[in-house]
């Protein structure tokens, strides 16, 4: 119709004025069209054909007899063809033929979608001989023709393959995650056979954090790099290992035996870690800790033996760590409790449950109370009074000594304000206030907000404080020092390592552990020791205290010696606070006459 209405207008245009037609003018206007016509296929097929070939994607199509009808370049490259091969009329089949790759065949399986208005889609992939990942998306027509469309997906899927990987694993040491652990966990707990032991350890490495914070988190990095490398060589291919978390690691053995089989592993693996560790030039010793539960004796689904294991790690780590337990039943009970116990701590700071007694520091010399230790005390509503011993270590665990330590410090320069300018207070202070807290500012706090007098204040640390964190301790040591705090070493002669310590910072004071004292009366060899530590002491120009000085005896055979001072029951045992004046008046508060 619209070649019809051209006509016409060429013919109405073609005639004369008198409406004559003019034969020649006509045929050049039809002429004419005919050119521009043609002129417009070629821009048009020039324009396709760059398109084609610029095209990112191959592309080809297919008649309904499965001949090439046109493909582009980057469809020949994909798949390694020449122009030759594809030449119009070439079969799909022989095509095929000569791609260097196979086609995928799960791909094909599962591909076919249909959408009605637009033909259905089929995808395939191919794998290329030089390890490349083709996909095509084949859009099949009503009359059986073809379009498809082709790209290489390889890095795509070397990016998902990844991100899989990444969403499984821990970046760090390449093995599984706790994810992937738990899976496998799953899949060896429901292939087991009925008279089949699997059994779990979790580890966790002793105070890696304190390594962290000495040597920075990138050297803990690569101390992490080497554990896992250790532990891989021993778990070897039969059993799965995998990190669960920053410091933990977790390995699942199959097999029978048990609990034997596992007991040489963890014997292994313990002595394995125990083995010093490089960064650079500088060896660092690590310990670790482990949980043991074996299914089916402590539970055969997943859930249960994750939290079975990491109960027994608890228990091993509170038990003085460097060693594995076997979960028992008990277990569970003890860490409930401890549970319950840990929940009321957190309340009993809010709740003023906490209350200082006082213990006297006496002075040989002068013959008087010089001072007094601050000794915390618990008292828990419906427990009643909690000794230290008792709550302390779970308050170090879980990191509540670091209020607990602040508000002792504030309490005791507060009740020390009161006394005589001559009484001075001890505050024991314990390593995770060195690392946790800002020891420093907790001190100045106390002291500005009670007006003590910095040198009226003592602060009590063990070796093991030194020990765990010498790098952190020692700077803040020195600090509270030139603000004319003294610095005493609590427990001497108790760890492996005291006079190497002694000579690691100028302490003004130590005390002698109570551990010392018991014999000294009737064992000329526990007097003889007891001698040396007090002359070391003198020598080395520090104050000594002895603790635990129980009876008349002792305290006279101390006083021919160059002991400074003495501190136990036979002068007073720890009093409230209010009983403070009355000990300094020379009276005990239980009644007792004060010896001396
Ligand atoms: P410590 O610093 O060695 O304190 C001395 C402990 O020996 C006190 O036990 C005290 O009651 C006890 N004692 C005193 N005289 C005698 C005696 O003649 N014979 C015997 N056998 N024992 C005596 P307590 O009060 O149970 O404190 C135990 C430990 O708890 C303390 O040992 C200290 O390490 C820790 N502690 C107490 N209060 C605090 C605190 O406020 N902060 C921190 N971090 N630790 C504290
Ligand atoms: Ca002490
Ligand atoms: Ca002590």
């Amino acid at each position: 119709m619209e070649a019809e209405a051209l006509f016409k207008r060429q013919c109405a245009a073609s005639l004369n004025e008198d409406g004559t037609a003019d034969g020649q003018r006509l045929i050049k206007l039809v002429l004419d069209t005919y050119r521009k016509a043609n002129r417009n296929l070629a821009e048009q097929s020039r324009l396709l054909e760059i398109v084609l070939n610029h095209l990112p994607l191959g592309l080809c199509i297919f008649d309904s007899s499965q001949r090439l009808v046109v493909s582009n370049i980057r469809f020949q490259q994909l798949f390694g063809l020449t122009g030759e091969d594809t030449q119009a009329g070439t079969s799909i089949s022989s095509l095929i033929a000569k791609i260097d790759g196979l086609e995928k065949q799960d791909v094909k399986a599962a591909s076919h979608e249909s959408r009605p208005d637009a033909g259905r889609i089929r995808r395939r992939e191919w794998e290329m001989n030089d390890g490349r990942i083709i996909q095509s998306v084949v859009t099949v027509l009503p009359d059986g023709s073809n379009i498809s469309i082709h790209a290489d997906i390889t890095e795509d899927r070397k990016a998902a393959e990844r991100i899989a990987f990444l969403a499984h694993h821990d970046p760090l040491t390449g093995l599984p995650n706790r994810i992937r652990f738990r899976e496998q966990l799953d899949t060896a707990l429901a292939a087991r056979k009925a008279d089949d032991q699997i059994a779990l350890i979790h580890l966790n490495l002793d105070r890696f954090k304190s390594v962290n914070n000495t040597l920075g988190v990138s050297a803990g990095d690569k101390i992490l790099r080497q554990v896992a490398d250790r532990l891989r060589a021993l778990a070897g291919k039969s059993n799965i290992l995998a990190r669960l978390g920053s410091d933990e690691f977790a390995i699942l053995q199959h097999g029978r035996e048990q609990p034997w089989n596992v007991m040489a592993l963890a014997d292994q693996i313990r002595r394995e870690l125990s083995a010093p560790f490089f960064r650079g030039d500088k060896a660092v010793e690590l310990s670790v800790s482990m949980g043991i539960a074996i299914c089916p004796k402590d539970g055969t689904e997943t859930e249960l033996l994750l939290k079975h294991a990491g109960v027994a790690l608890s228990h091993a780590k509170s038990g003085g760590r460097r060693g594995e337990r076997f979960f028992t039943s008990e277990m569970e009970a003890q860490l409930e409790s401890r549970r319950a116990l840990e929940a009321d701590l957190r309340r009993a700071i809010h709740n003023e449950e906490f209350e200082l007694h006082y213990q006297p520091l006496y002075d040989m010399a002068e013959r008087r109370i010089c001072g007094f230790e601050a000794l915390l005390r618990w008292n828990h509503t419906a427990r009643g009074r909690i000794a230290p011993l008792e709550f302390i270590p779970l308050a170090e665990e879980v990191g509540l000594i670091v209020d607990i330590g602040r508000w002792v410090l504030k309490r005791a320069c507060m009740d020390a304000a009161t006394w005589p300018a001559e009484i001075k207070v001890a505050v024991n202070v314990s390593a995770i206030q060195f690392i946790s807290s800002n020891l420093e500012d907790d001190v100045s706090a106390a002291l500005a907000v009670s007006e003590l007098s910095p040198g009226r204040l003592e602060i009590e640390i063990t070796e093991s404080v030194l020990m765990e964190n010498r790098d952190e301790a020692l700077p803040v040591l020195h600090a509270l020092r030139q603000r004319g705090v003294h610095i005493s070493m609590d427990d001497f002669g108790t760890g492996y390592s005291s006079l190497s310590y002694l000579s690691s910072f100028p302490f003004d004071k130590i005390k002698i552990d109570k551990s010392f004292v018991n014999d000294i009366v009737d064992n000329k060899e526990a007097f003889a020791i007891m001698r040396a530590i007090i002359l070391l002491g003198d020598a080395l120009g520090m104050r000594v205290t002895v603790e635990g000085v129980e009876t008349a005896q002792q305290q006279d055979l101390l006083a021919q010696e160059a002991c400074d001072e003495i501190q136990g029951y036979h002068i007073s045992s720890p009093r409230p606070a209010f009983d403070v004046p009355k000990m300094l008046a020379g009276a005990h508060a239980d009644g007792k006459a004060q010896a001396v």
